[in-house]
């Protein structure tokens, strides 16, 4: 049987964000990721927006790896070279009577450390944004964009160079814990023996601290489904553009325009319990009239003819069956096996704060190996 320090269980940006700081310090370091490549879960089937942290209960995990992770992530990406553009943000109003909403959105934001927040008037918004109809909005400079799959590469590129062994392929199929050490069963019927687990397996993340008897938490997937405007409009906006977010975010932050490295323009996306299959990409798609009646709101130049269906992610949302739809990051040492560390719940903004998250979880599993 193989003996290892640290497996990972899961090879998206949270995932492989660990193991390349683990694998800096630690020998035997390995990732075992299910699919046949990697990044191939929602870490590529996203917005790929770097945000601000706008909208995160202050103080929260998700505030505190946004704006944390936000920063690292553009120094990063400056560093190795990955596509990314610090492009900014408006937060649309409707009518002047949505001043308070935009206002409390401010305040959150400079709460969880966001910087650069303004709330700015129709002329500033007619000279950065000709096409959108809007009296008042709230500006935030910091809010990016980057490349999800060159991040994916690279990460795995400097894990790899840090000595990481990326299995790809490899599902992790059951798991025990003996004599102090986790022996965890693959999909090849391979056995590893590891001395610290990390489970950031996203929309499985549940399922696998189930392995280890830890059900204390079911995630839910909340498909989030995107349009996408035809090329010859990529520069129909010029900053990603957001409503005012619903009063439950828990249902997303209403349809949006997002630029992405490509240069294409999305809308979306909508937040949808279709079904509790995690892989059900597909079925019941939402109509493309849906998106169009809330993108003409913001650019009323738009046409229904310019939208095409585009992609689907799912969001790994977490129901604890305790009311609120604010649901925070669980990132937890196992309650019974310490040494096993869980990631349940990385749902947005897990990509912005994947850098940040990937630390905490190394820094976690540093502390039981010492
Ligand atoms: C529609 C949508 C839009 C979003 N937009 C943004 C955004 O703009 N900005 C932002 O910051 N965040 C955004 N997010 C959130 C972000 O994409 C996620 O938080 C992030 O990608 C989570 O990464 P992860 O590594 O935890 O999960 P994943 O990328 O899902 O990786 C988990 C991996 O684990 C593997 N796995 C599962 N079970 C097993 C097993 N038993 N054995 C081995 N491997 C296993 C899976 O195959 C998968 O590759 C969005 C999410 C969605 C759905």
């Amino acid at each position: 049987m193989e003996k290892t320090n640290v497996v990972v269980i899961g090879g998206g940006v949270v995932g492989l964000a660990a193991v390349a700081e683990i694998a800096r310090h630690y020998e035997d370091v390995f990732l075992l990721e299910a699919a046949p490549r990697l990044g191939l879960g929602t870490s590529t089937r996203n917005s790929g927006v770097i945000h601000a942290g706008l909208y995160y209960v202050p103080g929260s995990l998700k505030g505190v790896h946004c704006v944390r992770g936000a920063q690292m992530l553009y120094e990063f990406c400056a560093k190795h070279h990955v596509p990314h553009q610090r492009i900014g943000k408006f937060v649309v109003a409707e009518n002047v009577d949505q001043y308070s909403d935009l206002n409390a959105v401010k305040t959150c934001g400079e709460r969880n450390g966001t910087e650069g927040l303004e709330i700015v008037e129709s002329d500033f918004i007619r000279r950065h944004e000709p096409n959108v109809a809007s009296p008042l909005a709230l500006y935030s400079p910091n809010t990016g964009i980057v490349d999800t799959e060159e991040l994916i590469k690279t990460l795995a590129r400097i894990a790899r160079e840090n000595g990481a062994h990326l299995m790809t392929d490899t599902r992790l199929v059951g798991a025990e814990v003996k004599d102090g050490l986790c022996l965890l069963r693959t999909s090849h019927g391979e056995e590893v023996a590891a001395r610290v687990v990390i489970n950031a397996a996203g929309l499985y993340s549940d399922e696998v601290a189930r392995m280890f008897g830890y059900d204390e938490y079911q995630i839910y997937p909340c498909r989030g489904e995107y349009a996408e405007l035809v090329a010859r409009l990529s520069d129909i906006v010029n900053h990603l553009i957001y409503p005012v977010p619903p009063a439950d975010q828990g249902h997303g932050l209403g349809v949006h325009f997002t630029k992405n490295m490509a240069g294409r323009v999305l809308l979306g996306p909508n937040a949808r319990y279709v079904n509790e299959d995690k892989e059900d990409y597909e079925s019941d798609p939402t109509p493309l009239e849906v998106f169009y009646e809330s993108a003409v709101k913001i650019v009323p130049s738009l046409q229904f003819e310019d939208l095409r269906p585009s992609y689907v992610g799912l969001r790994p949302r977490l129901y604890t069956g305790r009311g609120p739809s604010f649901t925070d990051f669980v990132i937890t040492p196992d309650p019974n096996w310490p040494f096993v560390i869980h990631a349940i719940g990385i749902e947005s903004p897990g990509l912005t704060g994947s850098l940040s998250i990937g630390e905490a979880l190394a820094a976690m599993a540093q502390a039981r190996l010492n």
